[in-house]
């Protein structure tokens, strides 16, 4: 047993426009001085401190975070590990991105060394960032999953992800078959699937660059499997949606070639949806399919802005993604404060509570993994991160001016990153820990000594 004392913020429900506490049935919880009481890597009690050491038999260890904030981790709810080593390079679009980087970068994947030695790299990126949970993208390669699962597992981390469906509009390098994808996905499914915290994703890239019969695969695969999830990309660039239109032309939308085949339900993520119209929306909400918004890849590659707003008022779960590597970071501070601007752009203000509700519960709920993970509720899994609102001089100078949780979550967004994150918890267990990673100024002031993480 352990206790982990701090002030913590976890949510119940989708806070909406409000600050969330108008509601008959608050959307968060928030103790300025709460325990968390950990057993056998789950949440056995969340509440006030006096509340938590009460519940905790004596002599039972703290881990003292006073002075920070207690958060679920947050999950990526849409990165793709093989690009871990393209972040930031310039292309013209889309298209032109996955061509001139990607898809040579992906070749490497061949190789298992190399598969193993970034999967090590993207899980170290994770943890320092506070992501606890991703949905992961592997490459074509079955030995791509089989190297990142065995990372995750010997990590403990609750991932899912998937081999690549790849057959036709890419190298022949990177190209499988309908039948060769049908079988590699299913015996990686058997390995790995509900194996201790992993858990699988049926991976088509997209509709461009699998045919009518790899589809159909998939449908298959879906089928057969019905606790998997799916993951692909939908509606990113207008000549990706276009090119698309021309491929399948029986269909009356992009999103509605996947609807054809059977790869929409829950879980299943869809990375972008910039370009649906409302009866894709009602579609995807109708059958439990989320949307993963990844603003900085959206602004990188220049593929669109997703109207957020829309997509929560016609009912489709929402995660947030960093898109790494078409997104710009693996942080998902950053990728908040980059959705509030593509918010703004659209006429709408992501309000800060709802920004977190979506980095956290909202995403576990849109890979279908809410029942362990996305908030303190008792006996979920203790995945969880320390945020240090003395981050840097900025942020500790304008966290004492703020006034509200609200406002302080919204510095977090706004200015924070990887430096933000103190320490990364994994089933109870400290797994990062911000000043024992790496070298770091402490920021000088009267309350200095008082934000060591211990
Ligand atoms: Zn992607």
């Amino acid at each position: 047993m352990k206790l982990i004392r701090g002030e913590i913020l976890h949510f119940l429900s989708d806070p909406g426009d409000s600050n969330g506490t108008q509601r008959a049935s608050p959307a968060f919880r928030h103790h300025a001085d709460g325990g968390l009481l950990v057993d056998a890597g789950r949440i056995v009690f969340c509440g006030d401190w006096p509340d938590a050491l009460a519940a905790a038999a004596d002599g039972t260890p703290v881990d003292d975070h006073r002075g920070k904030l207690l958060l679920p981790g947050f999950i990526d709810t849409h990165v793709h590990y093989p690009q871990s080593d393209v972040i930031a390079s310039p292309g013209k679009d889309l298209l032109d991105w996955l061509d001139r980087y990607t898809f040579p970068a992906e070749r490497r994947f061949a190789d298992a060394t190399v598969a193993a030695e970034t999967a090590e790299f993207f899980c170290d990126e994770l943890l320092r960032n506070g992501t606890t949970s991703a949905l992961v993208f592997g490459t074509v390669h079955p030995q791509s999953v089989d190297a990142f699962f065995a990372v995750a597992q010997r990590r403990e981390l609750r991932m899912v992800a998937g081999k690549v469906m790849m057959d036709r509009h890419c190298p022949a390098f990177l190209r499988d078959t309908a039948q060769s994808s049908y079988d590699d996905s299913r015996r990686l499914i058997e390995r790995w699937h509900g194996v201790d915290r992993l858990r699988y994703a049926i991976t088509p890239r997209f509709a461009i660059t699998s045919s009518e019969a790899q589809l159909a695969a998939a449908g298959a695969l879906a089928r057969d499997f019905p606790t998997v999830a799916l993951h692909s990309h939908v509606a990113e660039s207008r000549a990706e949606v276009d090119w698309v239109r021309e491929l399948y032309p029986l269909a009356r939308s992009y999103l509605d070639v996947y609807d054809r085949f059977g790869l929409l339900r829950r879980p299943a993520v869809y990375a972008h949806c910039i370009h649906l119209d409302a009866q894709d929306r009602r579609r995807m909400a109708d059958c439990g399919t989320a949307a993963a918004f990844s603003p900085t890849s959206n602004l990188f590659l220049g593929s669109g802005l997703l109207d957020l707003r829309l997509a929560l008022e016609d009912g489709v779960n929402v995660g947030i993604a960093t898109d790494v590597g078409g997104g710009t970071s693996f942080s998902m501070l950053r990728t908040l404060a980059a959705a509030y601007q593509v918010s703004q752009l659209n006429g709408y203000a992501l309000p800060a509570l709802r920004a977190f509700w979506l980095a956290t519960l909202s995403g576990a709920i849109a890979l279908g993994l809410d029942d362990c993970i996305g908030n303190f509720a008792e006996g979920k899994e203790a995945d969880l991160i320390v945020l240090d609102p003395q981050a840097t001089p900025l942020i500790s100078r304008r966290m004492a001016r703020a006034q509200t949780l609200e406002e302080r979550l919204f510095v977090w967004m706004t200015l924070g990153d990887d430096r933000a994150v103190c320490a990364t918890y994994i089933n109870g267990h400290r797994r990062w820990h911000r000043d024992a990673g790496m070298p770091r100024v402490r920021p000088a002031g009267p309350r200095g000594a008082s934000l060591r993480c211990d």
